[in-house]
């Protein structure tokens, strides 16, 4: 078995690669972003066939005879590869036409780029996807061709879970990145702390299980994953530690033979207790319902939020910030109905362009 891995040098592509040691996994391609010195220590190590980098700039840099760059890079990578799995562990929009193009040439998807889904759920073919989000990998594992009434999601709660709200205005890219449970690249950090993951996560589970009854709950020890309450009146549960590569194992068809995690001792468990999400500390919360009702906008704040997560890095908004930005875009936009991957990448343009000028979030560096 041969893999490509989309995204290698972040944290979903690190653990991959060290499944891929321990189970003797040939790694046939690797993607990664600016972070070509550790991109030239899994070259060293993997020998891949071919390799995709974003920028044609850093190329000479890159230690291979194979190397391609941009969007254009990674989609003929994809293309040309021989084996059936791609993992895409990009983040943001920018894995959005790599899934298409993978789904196209047949390969069967572990997908940890929510945002795919998140903006174009619509125009993807789900029966080719593994989800490695550990949520929908969850949900996945309870499945059991049941009829399920509802499924939940949970949630740690972030960084600022515990925070006073007054202090939160005041709040740092720095303090935002402090996870409670999990150790994760920056954008999803920053997501969980305002909960937008959250959000991206229902959509995801929308468009994966077909089905708009799903919600999220806040568990703190993110001991839980997810839960499925079925129609005969049992609700199941999926616990399991807070390691990615149990959901990446799985994802990649590893059958593995010991524990991939540490095994849960429900003896050391702390007291179980789900909250409801508050929409005060958590403001971006108020248009879950109407998003799952229109899960084509999620290309709108997938955009306005990408955008928000850049100014308030570079301290242009504050913490509430991204989430006033978000939700006016989503207010201005709400009535984009994209119909083709085409109108999906305009939008998307339109969205980033509206947020930069409407907000004084002016520079595109
Ligand atoms: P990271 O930021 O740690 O890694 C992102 C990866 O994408 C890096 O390898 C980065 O390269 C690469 N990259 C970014 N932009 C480009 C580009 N334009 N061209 C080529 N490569 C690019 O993110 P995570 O691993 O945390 O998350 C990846 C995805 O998985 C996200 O969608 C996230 O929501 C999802 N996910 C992550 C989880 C986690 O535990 N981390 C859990 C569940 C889902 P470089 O670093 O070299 O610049």
């Amino acid at each position: 078995m041969s893999i490509v891995i989309l995204g290698s040098t972040g944290s979903i592509g690190i653990n991959a690669l060290a499944l891929c040691d321990a189970h003797e996994i040939e790694v046939e391609a690797l993607v990664a972003g600016r972070n070509i010195d550790l991109l030239n220590e899994q070259i060293r190590r993997f020998h891949p066939r071919m390799v995709a980098i974003a920028d044609a700039a850093d190329a000479r840099k890159v230690a291979h005879n194979d190397v391609r760059s941009g969007t254009e890079g990674i989609l003929s990578l994809i293309e040309e590869s021989q084996s059936e799995i791609v993992l895409n562990a990009l983040v943001g929009f920018a894995g959005l036409l790599p899934t298409l193009k993978a789904i196209e040439a047949g390969k069967r998807i572990a997908l940890a780029n929510k945002e795919s889904l998140v903006a174009g759920g619509m125009l993807i073919d789900t029966s080719h996807i593994i989800p490695v989000d550990s949520e929908h990998f969850a949900l996945r594992y309870l499945m059991n061709g049941k009829e399920f009434r509802k499924l939940y999601i949970t949630a740690s709660g972030g960084a600022f879970r515990d925070w006073e709200l007054e202090k939160i205005e005041t709040a740092s890219f720095a303090d935002a990145l402090k996870h409670p449970n999990w150790s994760m690249g920056d954008k999803i950090t920053i997501d969980s702390a305002t909960m937008t993951n959250k959000l991206f996560e229902l959509l995801e589970a929308k468009w994966l299980f077909d089905s708009t009854a799903v919600d999220a709950l806040i568990e703190r020890s993110s001991t839980v994953h997810a839960l499925i309450a079925y129609t005969d009146g049992s609700t199941v549960a999926h616990m399991a530690s807070t390691d990615m590569k149990l959901p990446i194992a799985l994802a990649l068809g590893i059958e593995p033979k010991s524990p991939v995690v540490p095994e849960t001792d429900p003896l050391t468990l702390s007291p179980l207790r789900f909250e409801a999400i508050d929409e005060r500390r958590y403001p971006i919360w108020q248009i879950k319902t109407h998003l799952l009702q229109h899960p084509h906008l999620g290309v709108v704040i997938n955009a306005a939020n990408e955008v928000a997560i850049e100014a308030f890095k570079k301290e242009r908004c504050s913490f509430f910030g991204m989430s006033d930005i978000v939700l006016d875009a989503y207010k201005h936009f709400e009535d984009v109905v994209p119909s083709s991957i085409e109108d999906v990448v305009k939008i998307d343009e339109e969205v980033r362009n509206y947020v930069r000028m409407s907000n004084g979030v002016m520079s595109n560096e």
